[in-house]
């Protein structure tokens, strides 16, 4: 089977890059290990998602309106956007059905039950993907493979462009939808005063998605991590008598984003190449982000009828032109700012910002706008160290 271009994986990333490149007229496969999966995630999408991508009513569980910072000491700032929403909250087995199928509707041909297990090298180029189908392995041959099957993503690692992640570039998480949430219907962020936190996005109802992430090289039990933020005071004012319905566990990409996306052939995007806020863990809009400029970048090399790095490299230029890994390379800075002094330091930006507006604004644009920090602003946060 040859295709122009294979996507492998049908997350946010591989259906919006599969999307654009059908309707461009390239004949592009998808492949999909399990399109029923849904994907572990806390469903929060800021403004820009829709902004950018578009987010569909009929898609969404919540909009939401402002965001709730609790730091350690049990300091907590309210981020609000009284005008316009701040963002929603999706469940991802619905959002990426709406995602996929609009790929399919747009041309891509979707492989269900599908699973990429290594590339094919001609000359050290990648020419194609090897993939475990219900009637057995198949070889299928593209002229551009697009890596978008998430943090184990195994051909970002078998192409050569990346290592294994390691334990401290990864998070570990825990999530859950849980009904009998009494709260306000704004997304709360729990930090702890070690290296992680805790979120709870109300859903529609009373349901809403919570969970907690630290790092995948803590020594901390995530699950018991997670049994004890249901335990808290926190928590406890914002559920009554909650029902936990659906918990699964599943690592997420952060450390932010270093090395090469690109190579011979091939391309990373989303999860696969760690595109991850490493403060937030936000990453659908990274991974329909990326996934679009690979898109881009896969028809220019059409176009140009070149399918190696030469052309391929056009990918970082695009995102460098975007800012995208620098900002968060950025985040990462911030992420280590706000853990430093065993949460002490986020404890005064928090009552900072409390008491003053213009911080506290810029703070909200740097956290979910993509802001680059004021140099006022930047010395502001760092005499809180
Ligand atoms: C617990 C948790 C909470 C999160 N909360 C948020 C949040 O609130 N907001 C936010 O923006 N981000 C959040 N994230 C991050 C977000 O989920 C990811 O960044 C985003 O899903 C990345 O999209 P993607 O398309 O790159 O990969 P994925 O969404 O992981 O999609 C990869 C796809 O590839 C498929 N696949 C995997 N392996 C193969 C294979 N070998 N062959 C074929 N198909 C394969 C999978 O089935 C999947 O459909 C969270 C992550 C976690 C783990």
């Amino acid at each position: 089977m040859k295709f122009d271009v294979i996507v492998s994986g049908a997350g946010p990333g591989g259906s919006k890059a599969a999307e654009l490149l059908a309707r461009s007229g390239l004949k592009t496969a998808l492949v999909e290990r399990n399109a029923n999966w849904r994907k572990p995630c806390g469903g929060g999408l800021p403004r820009h998602v829709d902004d950018d991508f578009g987010v569909p009513e009929k898609v969404r569980e919540n909009t939401y309106y402002a965001r709730a910072f609790i730091s350690a000491d049990g300091t907590k700032l309210v981020l609000e956007t009284e005008k316009e929403p701040g963002g929603c909250v999706v469940d991802r087995l619905v959002y990426d059905a709406y995602l996929r199928d609009t790929a399919v509707d747009c041309g891509a041909t979707l492989f269900d039950k599908s699973t990429v297990k290594d590339v094919i090298l001609k000359n050290g180029r990648v020419v194609g993907v090897k993939v475990r189908t219900p009637e057995g392995l198949k070889e299928m041959m593209a002229d551009v493979v697009i890596a978008a099957d998430g943090v184990a993503s195994r051909i970002a690692v078998r192409s050569g462009l990346r290592a294994k992640w390691k334990p401290d570039e990864l998070a570990k998480c825990v999530v859950a939808f849980i009904d009998g949430y009494e709260g306000p219907k704004y997304n709360h962020f729990y930090f702890f005063d070690f290296m992680g936190y805790a979120w709870i996005f109300p859903m529609s109802g009373k349901r809403a998605n919570v969970g907690v992430g630290l790092l995948s090289s803590s020594k901390r039990s995530v699950l018991e991590l997670f049994d004890w933020f249901l335990r808290s005071k926190y928590f406890k004012e914002m559920f009554r008598r909650e029902k936990i319905v659906v918990k699964q566990g599943y690592p997420v990409p952060f450390s932010s984003v270093s090395g090469q996306h690109y190579g011979d052939g091939i391309m990373l995007v989303g999860d696969a190449g760690g595109f991850v806020s490493p403060v937030t863990g936000e990453g659908v809009y990274y991974a329909l982000w990326t996934g679009k400029l690979a898109a881009e970048t896969a028809i220019l090399a059409y176009e140009r009828e070149d399918f190696s790095g030469n052309t391929l490299k056009e990918y970082k230029r695009k995102l460098d032109e975007r800012g995208i890994v620098e900002f968060l390379s950025g985040q990462l800075r911030l992420r280590d700012l706000i853990y430093s002094n065993q949460g002490r330091t986020l404890n005064l930006i928090l009552k900072a910002a409390n008491e003053d507006e213009r911080f506290k604004d810029e703070l909200r644009r740097v956290l979910f706008e993509g802001a680059k920090p004021s140099a006022e602003f930047a010395q502001k946060l760092m005499s809180f160290m």
